[in-house]
Parts: C-alpha cells; structure tokens; sequence
C-alpha cells in the first residue's frame, strides 16, 4: 500500500476560499472587515517570521491586520495595557499574544488578559474549558488544523484507537480531546511512555507532536493508519517532521507530508478562528 498525501496546502486553500466568500457577506451586510491584532516582543526570530507570514496572508485573504512589534526592552504594564486596548476596541475581532515574551515578563500573567471572547489561539482558560466539557469555543489553530486535515481523508473517527504523541497544551493534549469529542479511543503517550511502539501499532489514527526526527520508525505503525505528523525539525537545512516518512507511507493509509501538511493549517485556522469571532459579532 502506499499512502495518499494528505495536502495541508490544498485544505488550507479550500478553507480560504470559503473564508473569502463569509467575508463578502460579513461587508455587504454587516460592514465589518475581520480584524487580527497581534502583538510579539523581543527579538525572537522564529516568532517574527510566523508573525511575517500572517501578516502576509491576511492581507493575501483581505482580513485586516494590525501588527505591534515592541522591543525586548517593553514592560509588563506596557503589554497589558495595549492587550487591555485591544479587548475594548470593537473593531478588533481577534488578539494573538506571540510567545515567547521577553524574559522577564510573566508570560502566564499577561497570556491570561486577553479576552477569552477574543482569544483567536484558543488558549484562555475559558475557551479551554469548553473544548475539555465538549462545548463550542475557540479552538486551539494547530490541533483544530490537525482535525481537520483528517476529517479531509473521509475516514470515520468514531470508535478509531487514536494515538496522541505529545501532551503540550498548544498541540497534543487538545488534539487529543479534540478526538476524545469526536468519540475516539484516544491513547495520549509523552516523554515518559514505556514501549511506545506497544501503543503506536494499535493507532488507526496516529498524531504526533513531539518534535524528534524519525522518532516514529514505518515498524510501529498500523497497515491502513492515518498518520499525522506535526513535528518540525531542521535536519541539515531542511524541514523533516517526526515520521519517518518515506517508509511509512507505504504502511499508511493516508499521510501528512513535512512541509506542506499540518504548517499550511495553522494559519488557516488562525484566520478562520478570526473571521468567525467577526461572524458572532453579527448575530
Ligand atoms: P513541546 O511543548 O516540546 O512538547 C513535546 C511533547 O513531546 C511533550 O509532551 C513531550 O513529553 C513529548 N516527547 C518528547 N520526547 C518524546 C519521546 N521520546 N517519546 C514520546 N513523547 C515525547 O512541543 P509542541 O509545542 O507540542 O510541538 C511539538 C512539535 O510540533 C514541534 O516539532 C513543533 O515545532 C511542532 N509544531 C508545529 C506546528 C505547526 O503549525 N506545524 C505548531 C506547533 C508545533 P513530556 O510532556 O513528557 O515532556
């Protein structure tokens, strides 16, 4: 068997398109134009170039964006006063806080001003709570993405053994409970898991989240799973994910390339996350 690629490009597209139209509508009859503020402090590079490439798409989809980059150098009043500034600006639909924060900031602290009605990352302990009682909220992009780059293969999820590698609680522990929902037998394993191959074979859906190259070898994988790799690793120069990916597509029934499968999502559903905040406004 070798595996269909799952195309997060592809996915992460046909969500545009349908955004673009809900944005139409939102204009014509509402004249709201979806707003995304983001605020990222200090000199991280990583986080400048994720904040680069939303800036770069909301203005591709025409979701407008306001970015406030502040040097290493800003205080802890001075981000939650703009956050603050942010909650009560109405033409503000989504706030994203970028982490990690300088050093001396509690990032807890100010994470936990952001409004949970505006919490476009699904990370307010409000927003939490609903995804963990099973209630409509914000969810978390990444996780959200990962569902829905599986529900694209058409596979059934109900009643699926589902294999979460990784616990963190920007990615696996919410993809996991987003499964759970989704009435899945989910297995969570992390760093401390003895024989993790014991529970890898048993996945009929497999998740991984943990960021080890070829930490999951084609051995451990069940003939006809749908595996899911979120890991991203620089291995001389180039992207890999946690997979071993050549050998287990021919295992798999379906597979996430690395570039290109669960990286596209995670904006995508940032910008959705955004633009249905935008929708509730209206209702
Ligand atoms: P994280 O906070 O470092 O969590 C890694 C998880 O992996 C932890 O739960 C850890 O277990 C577990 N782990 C470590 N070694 C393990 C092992 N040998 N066997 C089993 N589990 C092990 O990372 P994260 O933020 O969740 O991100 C995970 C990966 O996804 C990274 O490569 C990251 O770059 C990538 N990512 C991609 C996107 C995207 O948009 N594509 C978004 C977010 C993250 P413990 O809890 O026991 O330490």
């Amino acid at each position: 068997m070798t595996g269909k690629l799952i195309d997060g490009r592809a996915v992460a597209a046909a969500i545009y398109k349908t955004i673009k139209q809900e944005m139409i509508v939102l204009k014509q009859n509402h004249n709201i134009i979806p707003t995304l503020a983001v605020v990222v402090a200090g000199d991280d590079l990583a986080s400048h170039r994720y904040v680069n490439m939303i800036e770069g798409k909301c203005r591709e989809i025409g979701v407008s964006s306001q970015i406030h980059r502040l040097p290493s150098s800003c205080s802890q009043e001075e981000l939650i006063e703009l956050i603050t500034s942010m909650n009560q600006d109405d033409q503000i639909h989504g706030v994203l806080l970028q982490l990690p924060l300088p050093a001396l900031i509690d990032e807890k602290e100010v994470n936990s001003q952001v409004k949970a009605e505006k919490d476009v990352d699904g990370f307010h302990a409000t927003n939490v709570g609903n995804l963990f009682l099973g209630d409509n909220t914000i969810y978390p992009c990444t996780p959200k993405g990962i569902m829905r780059l599986i529900k694209s293969t058409g596979i059934e999820i109900k009643g699926k053994n589902a294999v979460v590698i990784g616990r963190s609680n920007i990615v696996g522990k919410p993809a996991a409970i987003m499964l759970l929902n989704e009435n899945a037998t989910v297995t969570i394993c992390h760093s401390r898991t003895k024989n993790l191959k014991e529970h890898v074979i048993k996945a009929d859906i497999l998740v991984v989240a943990v960021g080890k190259t070829d930490l999951i070898t084609s051995d451990m994988i069940k003939e006809g799973a749908v595996v899911i790799d979120a890991g991203t690793n620089i291995v001389s120069g180039k992207i890999t994910g946690d997979v071993e990916f050549d050998k287990a597509r021919e295992i798999a029934s379906f597979i996430t390339p690395v570039p290109g499968g669960v990286g596209p999502m995670t904006i995508a559903m940032l910008i959705e996350n955004t633009v249905e905040i935008a929708k509730k406004k209206c209702k």
